[in-house]
């Protein structure tokens, strides 16, 4: 088998994120396949940039050279056998994957459908910049990339040093899009206050499409396009009181041939897993959805948890409690907020929001109760109605594994509800946005294992 630190590449399933924080530059690496993380710092990033499987350890120390920076060959051996062992380096079998991705447009070939949106829903962005502080990838096209540049050459000198702003989306080929930096927790472009300097400089139109369109997701169920939201963002449950706003279809002429062309749409596949044993149509999937959303019970989280954990076939439902749920889910924010300090500072939204919901969980779990009752009932229905209608339910494994992770999150949020924060929200707090928007943001479900370390909980109240 050929050595990979012969002539050495980052994987094309790792993906690098740049961090600036409090001045110091980081380099997050994390493999795709199954979410190991390492933290590195600027010079073995540039090292990487120059390690692309045409040159050897002595050929990548050169490179270096030529850009300024002495490394001896021992140092950059030493970092690339680690990476080898993480099994971070390319091989000579693997491709030059783009990332893995079901979104794609309406071909020209294809019959238009029918678009639906939320019936009476009408979504208002109050400008409140949660997005732009929470997601660690936040993608430009190569274009997008250049407006950005040439709008705000301030930047982190992004004019003349693109590689302290951008990076690969995976890997180090630049293949297509790549991934912005991020200053203190939020994007490279974020201006605390102000907003987006793009916006600022240049308009709306000059954002990249993804920032534009969020928090909207597009899905095609074979039979209709349905437009919805993503329940991730205050202003999408701000936005249920709103009557004077354009609804969601306002301004579309009623099929997908009226969607702009850069707009992604979500394809639910064929086949669907149910659960693991329980393959079903896509038309099934339409049936069985509608009937969740349409038959739920007044406990939505409760509702959700009974049928992810109804067996395929059978009658006997498994035993697992929620509460075993809920422990290992606050297990995990523990890990998470270890890992992420490593990269990220105190104080930055992703970091305070995590505490946040960490503090309550640990307070819950010292109580012993059982899980709480609904305390914001519409607001989890329209939730559970949003996730339905856009591609939430068959984003990761089964349907059934989903309704279980939604259920948890609900009631994560009902928890986050009753205790109110020790020091203070940061901001206006929705706390189903705030489980929703951390729980993708933080890579939550690539971390959390349903068994529980903290043992079995005292005192519980059945
Ligand atoms: S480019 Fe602008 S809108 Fe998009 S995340 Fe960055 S600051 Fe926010």
């Amino acid at each position: 088998m050929a050595d990979p630190t012969a002539r050495p590449e980052l994987h094309p399933a790792v993906a690098a994120r740049l961090h600036v924080s409090q001045g110091e530059a980081r380099v997050v690496l994390t493999d795709t396949r199954d979410g190991q993380e390492l933290v590195i710092g600027e010079r073995e990033w540039a090292a990487l940039r120059c390690a692309d499987s045409s040159r050897d350890i002595d050929g990548v120390r050169v490179a270096l050279q030529a850009r300024g920076r002495r490394v001896s060959s021992n140092d950059l051996g030493g970092f690339f056998a680690e990476l080898a062992r993480l099994g971070m380096l390319r091989g000579p079998e693997d491709e030059d994957a783009r990332p893995a991705s079901h979104a794609a447009p309406i071909g020209a070939d294809e019959a238009a459908r029918p678009l639906r949106g939320l019936a009476g829903y009408r979504f208002v962005c109050r400008g409140q910049g949660h997005c732009c502080e929470t997601y660690g990838s936040i993608i430009f096209t190569p274009e997008e990339e250049l407006r950005a540049r040439s709008a705000c050459p301030d930047i982190l000198d992004g004019d003349h040093s693109r590689e302290r702003l951008f990076a690969p989306e995976r890997g180090i080929r630049d293949l297509g899009a790549s991934c912005v930096a991020r200053v203190d927790g939020g994007c490279a472009y974020f201006i605390r206050p102000g907003g987006c300097a793009v916006h600022h400089a240049k308009g709306l139109d000059a954002k990249p499409k993804g920032c534009q369109f969020f928090p909207l997701v597009c899905a095609d169920d074979g039979e209709n396009i349905h437009l919805s939201v993503r329940p991730e963002c205050a202003c999408v449950f701000d936005s249920l009181t709103e009557t004077e706003a354009p609804t969601l279809l306002e301004g579309v002429l009623g099929d997908s041939s009226s969607l702009p062309a850069w707009v992604p749409i979500y394809r639910i596949p064929e086949r669907i897993a149910w659960t693991s044993a329980d393959e079903i149509s896509r038309a099934e999937f339409r049936q069985r959805r509608d009937a969740l959303v349409s038959q739920i019970d007044d406990d939505v989280a409760r509702s959700l948890w009974d049928t992810g954990k109804m067996p395929a076939s059978g009658d006997v439902r498994d035993a697992t409690a929620p509460e075993s749920g809920l422990v290992a889910l606050t297990d995990t924010l523990d890990g998470l907020l270890g890992r992420r300090g490593l990269w990220d500072a105190e104080g930055t939204y992703v970091m305070s929001t995590l505490r946040r919901w960490s503090e309550a969980m640990k307070k819950w779990v010292a109580t012993g109760d059982p899980p709480p009752p609904p305390i914001q009932p519409a607001e989890e229905r329209f939730a559970l109605r949003a996730l339905a209608y856009g591609d939430a339910l068959i984003r990761r494994g089964s349907v059934s594994e989903e309704l279980c992770r939604t259920a948890l999150l609900i009631w994560s949020a009902r928890i986050i509800g009753r205790y109110p924060a020790d020091h203070g929200s940061k901001r206006d707090e929705q706390p189903l946005a705030l489980s929703f928007s951390l729980a993708q943001a933080s890579g939550l479900w690539d971390h959390y294992a349903p068994t529980q370390k903290s043992g079995p909980r005292t005192g519980a109240k059945s």
